[in-house]
């Protein structure tokens, strides 16, 4: 019998589990057991339902294009309650000069693919629109090396393109600074049609061609939920790591326990890997898999292999914090009628952005009374402000959503989540590091670290990370 242990109860953990867990029901020869150190699975899913309203602390979304959150979905039986974003507030605004100026329609992740919006949009000067659609003619890159989002965006579409929309809406996203980050890293598909197409905004338009002949090709099954970029589950991101969590045998996971410490030894040829955990527990394994961020891998590699440790300690960890806040709607001197805006750098705000939760989504308030805002704060520029006490975090978004929204009454109703160091940072020479953590894993086999910190940050890569390192444990 094969025992395998997961450290760590996130989504890459969690799919990893429910992968031996399936193998062990089909009669493979295989045990796990998973330890984590909350009371609570999910790690960084953390949905709280307070009096009616549903609020994520952590993430809201995950994008649809890949396949992970689906395939685990299927796997636990709660694909149906997967749901779209809607459609009716489906526009975003970006802070320009102290104004909320929309994205112009079209605009496919960094580029314009439709003329008219783009052209009457306010948000990019004339200027800056010449110097986007210069995009057409300016030469690949023609050596293989890396480079920062930033200077990948401002070689193609220029500086304006990486401050309003590129720094902002990507690396918004990855509370990360664009001058940092490994654009192979971090996007290695902008590369990539650089180099088919010569341009972003040609190879954007060939893409949304395919995408609509496929469209018009393989129409929707009658009744069938329309599949949007960002998709969530009905009663919020937490469904999934709940789900996955009730299928797995409850002797085999142990919540509120950490992981103390890791020590690997040769028997009989092969490596054995012996977890110390809890007060005082210990036990032996044939594989383990780390599915924790870097920066926790790093303390337990610590006795393993000291190089491994000291590369996963590099990778650079931003702390953030999303601040949700509820309403009643008579209480708001504006109608919100979209999924929020993003707040440039360059404008010198204490907030990156605001997600108009109950306009995205449905089912997130206790009923159409009532309002939901998401304010994010921190990321790579803006650590320290994670520090600050509830009373002023609080105080500081309300300040800001006073002076760009007309927001003035207190809240409802609002929670604050703070993720310290809860980001990791794919900075150049990311691919580099993990190239050598994995050539020193070769000599540990059995031993697996995976998760949000190393290849893809998002939940389906997370999905995909943990299912791989089960199925090669199970090997
Ligand atoms: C604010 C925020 C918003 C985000 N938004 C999105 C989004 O909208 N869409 C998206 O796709 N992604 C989003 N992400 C990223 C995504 O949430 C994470 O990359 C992903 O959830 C990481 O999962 P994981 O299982 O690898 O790690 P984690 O979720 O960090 O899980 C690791 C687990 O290990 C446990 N642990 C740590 N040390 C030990 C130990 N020594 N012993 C035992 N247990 C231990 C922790 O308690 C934790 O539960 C967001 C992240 C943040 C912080």
């Amino acid at each position: 019998m094969k025992r395998v242990a997961i450290v760590g109860g996130g989504i890459t953990g969690l799919a990893a589990a429910f992968v031996l867990h399936r193998a062990r029901q089909e009669g493979k020869p295989v045990d796990y057991f998973l330890i984590e150190k909350e009371q609570r699975v999910g790690g960084k899913i953390l949905t709280e339902e307070i009096d009616g309203f549903v609020i994520e602390g952590g993430p809201d979304c995950f994008v649809s294009e890949k396949p992970g959150v689906f395939n685990l979905s299927r796997m636990v039986g709660i694909e149906d309650r997967i749901m779209g974003s809607s459609d009716a507030a489906r526009r975003t605004f970006v802070l320009s000069g102290g104004r909320l100026l929309e994205l112009p329609e079209g605009l496919m992740s960094l580029v314009p693919t439709k003329i008219i919006p783009f052209a009457l949009s306010p948000l990019i000067s004339w200027p800056g629109k010449i110097r986007m659609a210069m995009d057409f003619f300016i030469p690949p890159k023609k050596d293989d090396s890396d480079e920062t989002l930033a200077s990948f965006v401002r070689r193609r579409l220029g500086q304006e393109a990486l401050d309003k929309i590129a720094e902002p809406l990507i690396g918004g996203v990855h509370a990360s600074d664009p001058e940092k980050m490994s654009l192979k890293a971090t996007f290695p598909r902008f590369l990539q049609m650089e180099k088919e197409y010569g341009s972003l905004i040609r190879a954007m338009l060939a893409a949304k061609k395919r995408a609509e002949a496929y469209a018009r090709k393989n129409p929707p099954a009658p009744g069938a939920k329309k599949k949007t970029f960002f998709m969530t589950f009905i009663k919020g991101m937490g469904e999934l790591p709940e789900a996955v969590y009730a299928k797995l045998d409850r002797e085999r996971v142990v919540l509120g326990q950490t992981v103390t410490g890791l020590l690997v030894r040769e028997e009989g040829g092969k490596k054995v890997y012996t977890l110390a955990w809890g007060e005082g527990q210990k036990g032996d394994f044939d594989a383990v898999i780390l599915a924790l961020p870097a920066d926790e891998a790093a303390v337990l590699m610590e006795k393993v292999d000291r190089q491994i440790a000291e590369n996963l300690a590099a990778i650079p960890m931003a702390s953030s914090a999303t601040i949700s806040l509820a309403w009643r709607k008579e209480d708001l001197p504006v109608k919100l009628e979209s999924y929020g805006f993003v707040v440039p750098l360059v404008e010198k705000r204490r907030i990156m952005a605001t997600t108009f939760s109950s306009c995205k989504w449905a089912h997130r308030t206790p009923g159409k009374d009532f309002v939901l805002l998401r304010a994010f704060v921190g990321g790579a520029r803006n650590q320290h402000l994670v520090e600050l006490g509830d009373k002023e975090l609080l105080q500081l978004v309300r300040e800001e959503l006073a002076d760009i929204l007309g927001i003035t009454k207190e809240p409802y109703l609002y929670r604050i989540y703070r993720w310290p160091r809860g980001m990791p940072q794919y900075v150049l020479g990311h691919l580099e590091r993990l190239g050598r953590v994995e050539e020193r894993l070769r000599d540990f086999p059995g031993l697996y670290i995976v998760g949000g910190s190393y290849r893809g940050v998002g939940i389906p890569d997370c999905i995909n990370a943990g299912i791989t390192a089960a199925e090669k444990a199970l090997v």
